[in-house]
């Protein structure tokens, strides 16, 4: 398997942004949220034009669930999903956002939302995890590919198996460091909050697996 490089300045803000732009870590969620969101309008606005599509209310959701033991999050959805192409084009550079144009930020509750401007969305997951793995099937094909990437390093896409279609993030979420923990976003009334706080305005449902006791 080859090991892709970023462009040189996808590199740059990315480094950029992992390291010093951004503080407010918190917010790589409602980023990953919204774009679960985006994928599933997609599939939405295709079936209003497409008589051989319907949109079935219940079928469409997005869903986070943490687990402490593999220190991982996933956020998935049953969105429109990425063919390889898309995963490469998407996701290998940064700052070419193709929402931004179109996107009413709703909230700027922390100061100047520079994530949200340039549109580099995505890469927010770097922030609070090490590794990224992004499994999804477009909506149309047979195939599923991962994308997997540590960061300003590359990333590598290979076919995987995913029976749905749709897009599964998995963040391998940071260990602790003796200035930083990152343990909270793995914590469930934690998880909750930050959802709250900044997605309030979704219009899909946000599941997330309850444990009891
Ligand atoms: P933006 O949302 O502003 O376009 P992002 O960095 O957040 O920028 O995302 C880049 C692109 O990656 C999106 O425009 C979309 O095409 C694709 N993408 C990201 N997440 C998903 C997802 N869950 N499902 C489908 N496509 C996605
Ligand atoms: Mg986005």
């Amino acid at each position: 398997m080859e090991t892709k490089q970023f462009k040189a300045e996808s590199k740059r803000l990315l480094d950029m942004m992992i390291h010093s732009i951004y503080s407010n870590r918190e917010i790589f969620l409602r980023e990953l949220i919204s774009n679960a969101s985006d994928a599933i309008d997609k599939i939405y606005y295709k079936a209003l034009t497409d008589d051989s599509l319907s949109f079935d209310k219940e079928s469409y959701y997005i869903k986070i669930e943490a687990d402490k033991d593999s220190r991982t999050l996933t956020i998935s959805d049953t969105g429109i999903g990425m063919t390889k192409e898309d995963l490469e084009n998407n996701l290998g550079t940064i700052a070419k956002s193709g929402s931004l144009a179109f996107k009413k930020e709703t909230e700027l509750k922390d100061g100047y939302d520079i994530i949200g401007q340039f549109g580099v969305g995505f890469y927010a997951a770097f922030m609070v995890a090490d590794e990224v793995t992004v499994m999804s099937k477009a909506l149309g094909s047979d195939e599923a590919y991962k994308w997997q990437s540590t960061g300003a390093d590359g990333y590598t896409i290979e076919p995987c198996e995913k029976e749905t279609i749709g897009t599964e993030i998995t963040l391998k979420i940071k260990e602790n460091t003796e200035d930083e923990s990152y343990d909270e976003y793995l914590e469930e009334y934690r998880l909750k909050a930050i959802i709250k706080k900044y997605s309030d305005f979704i219009r899909y449902p946000i599941k997330m697996n309850v444990t009891v006791q």
